[in-house]
């Protein structure tokens, strides 16, 4: 079976944008591949998180993987920071990245271009930890969501120079993006990504917010004066959102969507996607409590933390042979 990792930085509660790009496709991926996910509690610090929000976030998060479906039997679930060799792996890849390569990726660009100020050496060198989480497990496939797609590009480009270098020794992998949903947007801003630390409350929908405020959110999502439902990502781009929202969680085609509901108005169409989006959300959250009042999580990242531990454990032993800081075999 060939191997797939992704992880969701628990900076905020999670979002219908991490569930339709990320969360529900590794759900369907468990069955198919050897799957590691664990939640990167080490990434979202990059950025100063509230220490007791954060611990609820965390926690959240684990319930709404499992929420979703993601089955600790199929899968490993776990905590970054239960297996030590992320960090360790991450700081010899920052030794092998070039300042260049960090200096083009877009995710820190973006901030610095917008004049953020206070932004952390960990931002900066995130997408060295991020390959060595990666790397760790000799992942062949990492499902994405558009905006991952460069950093996964520079784990391909850091595996084969540390392959050529030192001989082979890591997997390089490929990025996957869904086809429906790779990039929800605002819901206010459809020229914005819907983002959970962006602190857009009206534009996010969050998979824990209570229904009627989810369906309110679709009903004001912003959409524009032609008054005809058409697939027009340039001149149409909130529709189009909510057109790929509703393809996403009904397993349709926008195409198959449009013909459907041609003639519509827009608060007949917006009726129906507020519908379906709270239909999923209310199984998640159903779901969601029963998790969080059955006290399972404990024992299900101690589990995934002692099954990740045994793999990313004996590579970064390989690594450290390999580059030659290691001169003795370890009791
Ligand atoms: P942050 O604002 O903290 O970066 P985020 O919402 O972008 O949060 P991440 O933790 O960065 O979430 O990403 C987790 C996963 O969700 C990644 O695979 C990412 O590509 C995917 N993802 C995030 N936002 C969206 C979105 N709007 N549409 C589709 N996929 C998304
Ligand atoms: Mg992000």
């Amino acid at each position: 079976m060939e191997r797939m990792l992704s992880a969701i930085k628990p900076t905020g509660q999670l979002t219908l944008g991490n569930y339709i790009g990320a969360l529900r496709n590794f759900v369907r991926y468990q069955d198919d591949y050897e799957l590691y996910v664990f939640i990167a509690n080490l990434h979202c610090i990059t950025v100063y998180q509230k220490p007791e929000e954060l611990k609820k976030n965390l926690k959240d998060a684990v319930a709404l993987y499992l929420a979703a479906g993601l089955d600790p039997k199929k899968c490993t679930l776990f905590l970054q920071t239960d297996v030590r060799a992320h960090a360790e792996l991450g700081y010899i890849m920052a030794c092998n990245t070039y300042l260049g390569e960090l200096n083009r990726m877009t995710q820190f660009k973006d901030k610095q271009q917008k004049g953020e100020t206070g932004l952390s050496a960990g931002l900066y060198t995130y997408p060295c930890l991020m390959a060595a989480d990666i790397l760790l497990y000799d992942a062949n496939y990492v499902p994405v969501g558009e905006d991952q797609k460069q950093h996964v590009e520079l784990t391909r480009d850091l595996a084969e120079r540390f392959n050529n270098r030192y001989g082979e020794t890591f997997v390089v992998p490929s990025p996957l993006t869904p086809k429906v949903g790779k990039r929800i947007m605002s819901l206010n801003d459809p020229s914005k990504k819907m983002s959970k630390s962006e602190n857009n409350d009206k534009g996010c929908i969050y998979l824990l917010d209570d229904l009627n405020v989810v369906q309110k959110k679709v009903m004001s999502a912003v959409t524009d004066s032609y008054g005809e439902l058409n697939l027009d990502k340039e001149k149409q781009p909130g529709l189009y959102n909510l057109f790929e929202i509703y393809a996403a969680l009904s397993d349709t085609s926008k195409e198959e969507l449009l013909k459907k509901h041609q003639g519509q108005g827009y608060g007949e169409f917006k009726k129906t996607v507020s519908e379906c989006v709270v239909s999923e959300l209310s199984k998640i959250q159903e779901r969601y409590k029963e998790i969080i009042a059955s006290n399972q999580i404990e024992d299900i990242l101690n589990e995934g933390a002692l099954k990740a531990q045994r793999i990313a454990e004996r590579k970064l032993e390989k690594v450290e042979r390999k580059i030659g800081i290691n001169i003795h075999k370890r009791r």
